[in-house]
């Protein structure tokens, strides 16, 4: 199993975190990350939709998963707002690409 140190608190991150990769730092917990952009005023609007968004593709996930277990109308229906909460994400992550440049 890979292992990786936390660019910014130094510890392990393990199997089971959430973590991601920045460019600059390497693996860091997402946790650490979003401390960091607190921390920062100007990254406040950054942690917003970086929170927004993670909520967004968990809520897709989860509507995929309803959607495999329901039939007729109500799979309908559901895939219906799964697919509204995608333009939302999709949204959301065009405005991450423009602040996070
Ligand atoms: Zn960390």
């Amino acid at each position: 199993m890979r292992r990786w140190n936390c660019g910014l608190c130094g510890q392990d991150v393990v199997e089971g975190q959430r973590f991601t990769f920045i460019g600059s730092i390497g693996a860091v917990h997402v946790e650490c990350l979003l401390e960091s952009y607190t921390r920062q005023l100007d990254k406040r609007d950054l942690i917003a939709l970086l929170d927004a968004n993670e909520v967004l593709l968990y809520a897709i996930i989860r509507f995929k998963e309803a959607e495999r277990i329901a039939s007729g109308e109500v799979k309908s229906i559901l895939s219906e707002a799964r697919r509204e909460i995608e333009k939302i994400a999709g949204r959301i992550a065009l405005m991450l690409g423009q602040l996070s440049t």
